[in-house]
Parts: structure tokens; sequence; C-alpha cells
């Protein structure tokens, strides 16, 4: 089991799709499931929708009871890869409770560790395929056609919360709820730090050292 987190835009979703495929290990991504959520117009989804949309963090209460529910799923069996879940003390306690009610725990808290200015480049430019999940960057990673997917032709988007005013507001709440992760992980003895300011292949690389 292991977790990702870092601020937004460190690449923590490219990097636990690329492990996913190669480990076989299926990824949770509580963006993407209350992404899904607010397409499928869901009771979580309607709740959800306007933290999201100010860069908020969505209760507690909400995620923990999305991923209290997908670890029990039997793709979960062998593992599997959090990203973006847990984001405060209090999720990543509630995450340690769940998990040794079934007498596991984390394996590795993966920190991708990045500069602010390089974030908000990146965030900018971010495009996603909300039918595929597929992410592009304008400038490092275009898709062939503008706008486009690649994978399965549906136009691309920019992430509400990708927008300039919203990615200040997801940075301050990162930096107020979720960085002090790094001393709780640190403390377990779970603490593994990338440098996520390098191409995703490097990192890549790195994380493949780390989890040998
Ligand atoms: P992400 O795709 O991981 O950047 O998440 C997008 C948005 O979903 C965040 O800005 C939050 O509003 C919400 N979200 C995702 N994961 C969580 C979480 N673990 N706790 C609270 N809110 C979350």
């Amino acid at each position: 089991m292991v977790l990702f987190f870092g601020p937004p835009g460190s690449g923590k979703g490219t990097q636990a799709k690329k492990l996913s495929l190669e480990k076989g290990w299926p990824q949770l991504s509580t963006g993407d499931m209350l992404r899904a959520a607010i397409q499928e117009s869901s009771s979580i989804g309607l709740r959800a929708k306007s933290f999201m949309d100010r860069g908020e963090l969505v209760p507690d209460q909400v995620v923990i009871e999305l991923i209290a529910e997908r670890i029990c799923h039997s793709d979960c069996a062998y593992g599997f890869i959090l990203d973006g879940f847990p984001r405060n003390r209090s999720q990543a306690v509630a995450l340690n409770d769940l998990l040794a009610l079934g007498h596991k725990q984390i394996d590795f808290a993966i920190y991708f560790k990045i500069e602010q200015e390089q974030l908000i480049l990146r965030l900018s430019g971010r495009r996603i395929c909300l039918e595929c999940r597929a992410m592009y960057h304008i400038q490092s990673a275009p898709p062939k056609l503008v706008g486009i997917c690649d994978f399965c032709g549906k136009k691309l988007v920019q992430r509400v919360d990708d927008q300039p005013e919203v990615i200040q507001n997801r940075l301050v709440v990162y930096y107020q709820e979720t960085e002090p992760l790094v001393e709780f992980y640190r403390t377990q003895n779970k603490l593994e730090v990338l440098n996520a300011g390098q191409t995703p292949e490097a990192v890549a690389l790195d994380l493949m050292r780390v989890l040998k």
C-alpha cells in the first residue's frame, strides 16, 4: 500500500497512473472519484462541487466514506495506490484506523516535493479528458490535435479549479492542511521524499528505487 501526497500539480496523478499499470494496483484518486460523482450528479457530487470549485477541501466525512468503501473492493486485496488522500491529519488518522481493521498498514507515504513557482506553470497549462482521464499540458505534453484527446477523441477541458484564482486558494489550503503530513509520516517512519521538480521519467525512476 502506497500513498502519494504533495501539492496540486506535483505529478502525483501521472506517476500513480504509470505505477498502477506496472504493478496492477488500482489508483484510488479521491479527486477523480469526486469529479465522476459530479458528472453523475450523485448526492456526493452535489455536496462536493462547491468546495472543489473554490479549491477547498471537501468535508473529511465524504472522502473518508468514499475511500472506506473503495478499499473493500476485491481489486484492492494485493495493494493499491492512494492518490490525493489523505489530505489532512484527521484523514491520515482515519486511514490508519481503516487499514488496521484489516490488519494492514501503509508501506510508504511518498511526498512529491516541488517549488511553488513550478506548480503554477504546470497547473495553469493542464488540460484533461473527462472521458478517459488522460492528462495533457499545453506546452510540455500537448495532444496531437489542439484540444482533442489522443486516446478517445473527446474534447479536452481545463478544470474549473485550474483557473488562476482557484489555483492560489488550492495552494494555500495545501500548505495549511496537507504539508503537515510530512511530519506525521516522518514520525511513523513511512516517509519517502521524491524530487518532483524533475521530468516525469526521472521521477518514475526515483519512485522505482524507493519501492524496490
Ligand atoms: P485533485 O484532483 O486531487 O487535485 O482534487 C481536486 C479537488 O477535490 C480538491 O481541490 C478538493 O476540493 C477535492 N479533494 C480531493 N481529494 C480530497 C481529499 N482527500 N480531501 C478533501 N478534498 C479532496
